[in-house]
């Protein structure tokens, strides 16, 4: 098969058959295709997007480019969670040790930073020592001995996603509907927790612009999900603005440390205890029960507890002073009062990106210690020289002035106060 001519028929419009999407899949696991040709049928899938069946094929194709580790038949009522990528996003943070402190294994496939938004594998990467489970043993283990385990893309599992997301991450080819969902599915299936819980982000700092946008996704990543036998529940939620507050890796340790100890962001907060709730209804709970229990361990410390305990298991030290700090910070305020009418989430993370919180080439380091603080709100009222956004400054040579003026740009004043949209917009699946 010559495979310039297949990516041609792609560019064309034309649709792929199950032999050319294993062909494309194989070439990005063994390297028998290169960057070029990779990226090159990336952009022509986003610009084009696939059929139901082309999907099918590259999730199937995907799921089986490395081991498939069914999980859930060895720690049944397993549960695994997935968000399509947000800002200020560190859900998956509280969310494991807060479910698995309710007795519900977690085995949590993560992602690293994709595009403007911070990917947990990032963040875990912050906890100095910190190992995924990159292997089926390496996965029971954790599970055995802590209740959770935070995995990741490897030769062994989902290589194929590993090499496609990176990819992705450095072309501008994220926000595509098929290839989200064959990167999130394809490594859903190959972990194989039986139960899965899907964040679904929609709005200005999301991939998916709009809720109908949003909606499709959602509705295939569930049809695939339950077609392979997993029971998939999906909440849409907003990403008009940032979920919390930090954007960066160490800061987004510690602002999942704030929820577990009982403070921090209320946005943040209240989003992970509507998807852990989900969870435990999923592992048979009643929604009351699932919510009394998750506010006990949440009271009793246990669930912070459990966070030392995950971190430790996985070879991390859970000393939060071992985190990095920014070397310095600066902030922008407020040139005027009104009502906060704009919080360019989109804009914010790719400051913080900028601050070496992400990578714009494959080969860049992430800075642990940068990040952005955001402190307007959507609806807040502010005043004049109130802070808005603090730049947080690691190691990263930048053009302070240019960066404080897009901070600046990212959030917008006005007199009248704007609508309030829900923090979950749709909710659906589940069912036995
Ligand atoms: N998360 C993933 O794992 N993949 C995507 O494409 C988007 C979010």
């Amino acid at each position: 098969m010559n495979f310039v001519e297949v990516i041609a028929r792609k560019r064309d419009g034309g649709e792929l058959n199950a032999a050319e999407i294993g062909t494309f899949v194989r070439g990005a696991t063994d390297g028998s295709l290169g960057d070029e040709q990779l990226a090159a049928m990336l952009m022509a899938i986003c610009i084009r997007g696939a059929t139901t069946a082309e999907t099918r094929h590259l999730v199937e194709a995907m799921r089986d480019s490395g081991d498939c580790w069914r999980l859930g038949e060895a720690f049944p009522g397993c549960v695994d969670k997935h968000s399509t990528g947000g800002v200020a996003d560190s859900v998956s943070l509280v969310f494991a040790p807060l479910v698995a402190a309710c007795g519900v294994p977690v085995a949590m496939m993560a992602g690293a930073g994709l595009g403007h938004t911070q990917g947990t594998l990032d963040k875990l990467a912050a906890v100095p020592g910190f190992q995924t489970a990159t292997d089926r043993a390496g996965a029971l283990q954790r599970l055995e001995q802590c209740g959770a385990c935070f995995a990741a893309q490897s030769t062994s599992i989902a290589p194929a996603d590993k090499k496609l997301y990176a990819l992705r991450d450095i072309t501008g080819t994220v926000p595509s509907v098929p290839l989200i969902t064959a990167s999130i599915m394809s490594k859903k299936l190959a972990v194989g927790a039986g139960r899965l819980v899907l964040d679904v982000k929609w709005g200005a700092g999301a991939f998916c612009k709009t809720l109908e946008q949003a909606r499709t996704l959602a509705t295939g990543l569930a049809t695939v999900g339950e077609a392979a036998g997993e029971r998939v529940r999906v909440l849409v939620t907003d990403m008009n603005e940032p979920l919390g507050r930090h954007l960066g890796c160490a800061s987004e340790v510690r602002a999942a440390l704030d929820v577990l100890e009982g403070r921090g962001d209320e946005r943040l907060r209240d989003l992970t205890f509507e998807l852990s709730v989900e969870a435990l209804v999923l592992a048979g709970r009643t929604r009351e029960a699932a919510g009394a229990q998750l506010h006990d361990v949440l009271a009793t410390g246990t669930a912070r507890a459990k966070w030392d305990e995950i971190v430790s298991c996985h070879g991390g030290d859970p000393d939060p002073s071992r985190l990095a700090v920014p070397r310095r910070t600066a902030t922008v305020t407020a040139g005027r009062a009104g009502h906060v009418v704009a919080v360019d989430s989109e804009g914010l993370g790719w400051l913080a990106v900028a601050l070496g919180a992400g990578r714009r080439r494959a080969a860049d380091h992430v800075d642990y210690a940068a990040g952005v603080v955001v402190h307007a709100r959507l609806g807040d009222r502010v005043e004049a020289g109130v802070p808005l956004v603090t730049l947080e400054l690691g190691d990263r040579e930048v053009d302070l002035p240019a960066l404080l003026a897009r901070a600046a740009a990212t959030i917008g004043i006005s007199e009248r106060a704007p609508a309030r949209l829900p923090l979950v917009a749709l909710a659906f699946g589940g069912d036995a």
